[in-house]
């Protein structure tokens, strides 16, 4: 997974272009749950920056505490918390012609296994883990 774009988000789009998976969508975009609220991290495609950067990109570049949280990794023991949020609306997973919804069972992302389970639980501040 993942990291997570909270109501604390300002809009500014200085993550957006940082992502090197294209993996957060901006106020504008019809796939984000949030539409105009706040930007929208896509968790079926955040791979955390593992092979890209020491530290996410995203997080490094915003400029508002508290706005981009750590979430679950996206992996099939998290493949029901992923489903769950889905379907409450707090996710909007893509939807793949043949596989179906791209779930960590289909497809599961690179994460940061160094980050501890309870910071993810809380959904604590990515840049205060490093
Ligand atoms: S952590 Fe990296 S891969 Fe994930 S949304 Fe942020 S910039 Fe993109
Ligand atoms: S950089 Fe931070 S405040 Fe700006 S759009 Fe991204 S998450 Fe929101």
């Amino acid at each position: 997974m993942a990291v997570m774009i909270t109501e604390e988000c300002i809009n500014c789009d200085a993550c957006a272009p940082e992502c090197p998976v294209a993996a957060i969508l901006g106020d504008d975009n019809e796939k984000n749950p949030f539409e105009s609220e706040r930007f929208y991290v896509k968790p079926e495609s955040c791979v955390e920056c593992v092979g890209h950067a020491d530290t996410p990109r995203c997080a490094d570049v915003c400029p508002t505490e508290g706005s981009i949280v750590w979430d679950m990794p996206y992996t099939t023991d998290f493949n029901d918390y992923y489903a769950s949020g889905n379907e409450e609306g707090r996710y909007k997973i893509r939807e793949h012609k043949k596989k179906g919804l791209m779930l960590p069972e289909i497809k599961a992302q690179e994460f940061m296994a160094e980050i501890p389970m309870s910071a993810r639980e809380s959904h604590a501040n990515v840049m205060d883990s490093f």
